[in-house]
């Protein structure tokens, strides 16, 4: 099919990644377009994958969906922040709260005064003055702003993926999405180019377009395995490689915020849906084996397992080039980053924006190519380098896995970072970075990396009036917080059940 027809493009994979994909294309792909994927049933998904972030609105909302209708399919509940506890020491704990922090004065963001505050003895933890975080550790939850003075609560959401990923798929075939049931067996690629020309089921079926999507998950077929693109592996910088995932009864607190919670040789997740709680352990498999895993899991749930503890093992980087030929990968194909800051659906979601942005008609231009992987790259490793300050900037001495992420040498741009910090409490974004200043603000403070200096302009304030400010936020965004239904109540209200 030739470019003015719409295009032909086949997606490799329906777990999240592919039926995103699928309903992105089927909602936006010109007029004429042939759009189909392939998935077996019998290979099945990764079957994790619960925590967001607040940008997956701009993705719901590009394809139509009716938030209440969404919540009640994915069984999902509201996410103010990631709660990150006993990851500076055992019994501390704070939070990336989405949203702001504080308020600044004039162009000066408020990560100045408070460490002028700070210095002064005035300075109350972060908390005090987030209000996602306070409605956050209260469980309240409300969507848009009271009234007009009141703050803006940025939120997002976890939900189970699989339901997320049949809601997409009932989405993307009532637009014309054809699906084929079927194992990928080969990878048929044209002589001259090397461009993959169609996938050849185990069957004999053979499925040809002109570009294809590899969404087959950590196998990646295509990319991986066809097309031969290297991995880079980050392991030496994140180097948990294991995840024992296992749902348990709901029955705990039902909060509207994903915990983070470190353990010996790794971190726990606890992430409340309608209908049970996710936990996982992220672990080393240097430090830890499966069955110790297993057993720190089962010793630290809510309420009775629901399954068997699952075991997955994964390496921590990504291909080289996710775009290579006239093949482009997704999710788990492209690459993978524990799910610290619950960014693997962001990054299949913003790669589809990307893809959008430059559809190519046929199978694709260089051009194009070079373009897109250069801004994963980008993406990604900004992504790697925040995660990888959580771990470095622990105080859990004397346990061996974090005494080895203590000491490791950081990625040259993360040590840039920190030196502008360490320097000036600065925090420079660099153009289309995932994490805001005030996020890096968040785990720069919660993990006590001390700031030397500050913004001297923060001194123009005088005392009185900075204690002002403070206290003047607080009281403010305390009042907001409990104004707020609880997230329970408020999440039945919306989604209409009792
Ligand atoms: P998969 O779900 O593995 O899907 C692969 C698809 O390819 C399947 O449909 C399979 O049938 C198909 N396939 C494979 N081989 C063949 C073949 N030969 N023939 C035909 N079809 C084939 N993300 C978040 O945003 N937040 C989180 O909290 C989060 N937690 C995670 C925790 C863990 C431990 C892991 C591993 C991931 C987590 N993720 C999270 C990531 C998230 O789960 C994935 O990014 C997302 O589900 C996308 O997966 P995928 O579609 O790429 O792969």
């Amino acid at each position: 099919m030739t470019s003015g027809r719409g295009v032909d493009i086949l997606v490799a994979g329906g777990g999240t990644a592919g039926w995103m994909a699928a309903a992105a294309l089927a909602r936006f792909a010109p007029p004429g377009s042939r759009l189909q994927l392939v998935e077996s049933e019998a290979i099945g998904t990764v079957g994790v994958g619960e925590a967001t972030i607040p940008q997956i609105h701009l993705f719901n909302g590009a394809l139509g969906l009716d938030e209440a209708e969404f919540l009640r399919e994915t069984k999902g509940s509201f996410k103010l922040g990631i709660s990150f506890d006993g990851w500076l020491h055992e019994g501390h704990s704070y939070m990336h709260a989405f949203g702001d922090v504080g308020q600044g004065v004039g162009l000066l963001p408020f990560q100045h005064y408070w460490l002028r505050a700070r210095k002064l003895g005035l300075a109350k933890p972060l908390v005090r003055y987030s209000l996602n975080e306070l409605a956050a550790r209260t469980m309240r939850m409300q969507r848009g702003r009271p009234h007009p003075a009141a703050r803006e609560m940025p939120y997002a959401y976890h939900f189970d993926a699989g339901l997320y990923a049949a809601y997409l798929r009932r989405y993307a075939e009532a637009r014309g999405v054809v699906r084929h049931e079927g194992q990928i067996a080969h990878v048929e690629r044209q002589g001259e180019t090397g461009d993959i020309a169609a996938l050849v089921l185990d069957d004999g079926r053979r499925l040809a377009a002109d570009f294809f999507i590899d969404c087959t998950g950590f196998r990646a077929l295509l990319v991986g395995q066809a097309l031969g693109t290297p991995f880079d592996d980050w392991s030496n910088w994140l180097p948990c490689d294991r995840a024992m995932a296992v749902p348990c009864e709901g029955g705990g607190d039902f909060t509207p915020f994903t915990r983070a919670i470190a353990r010996e040789a790794g971190w726990q997740w606890r992430i409340p849906l309608q209908h049970r709680i996710g936990n996982g352990l992220v672990y080393s498999s240097a430090h830890l084996s499966d069955d110790e895993a297993a057993s720190v899991l089962l010793a630290n749930l809510d309420g009775k397992a629901t399954a068997d503890p699952r075991p997955i093992r994964f390496t921590t980087g990504k291909r080289r080039r996710h775009w290579a030929q006239n093949c482009l990968a997704l999710g788990l194909a492209a690459g993978f980053m524990e799910p610290l800051e619950s960014t693997s659906i962001h990054l299949v979601q913003s790669a589809i924006s990307r893809l959008l942005a430059i559809l190519p008609g046929g199978r694709g231009d260089p051009a194009l190519a070079d373009y897109f992987n250069a801004q994963a790259d980008f993406e990604w490793a900004r992504i790697r380098d925040f995660l990888v300050l959580h771990y470095w900037a622990n105080q859990r001495h004397g346990q061996p896995f974090w005494d080895q992420v203590r000491n490791m040498d950081l990625p040259d741009t993360l040590a840039a970072k920190l030196d502008l910090w360490r320097a000036a409490g600065f925090i420079h974004r660099e153009h289309e970075e995932l994490f805001t200043p005030v996020g890096w603000f968040q785990v720069l403070a919660g993990q006590g990396v001390a700031a030397h200096g500050y913004n001297p302009v923060a001194d123009a304030l005088g005392e009185a009036d900075l204690a002002r400010l403070l206290h003047e936020t607080e009281t403010s965004l305390v009042d907001q917080a409990r104004a707020m239904p609880r997230h329970l109540d408020f999440l039945r209200d919306y989604i209409g059940q009792s």
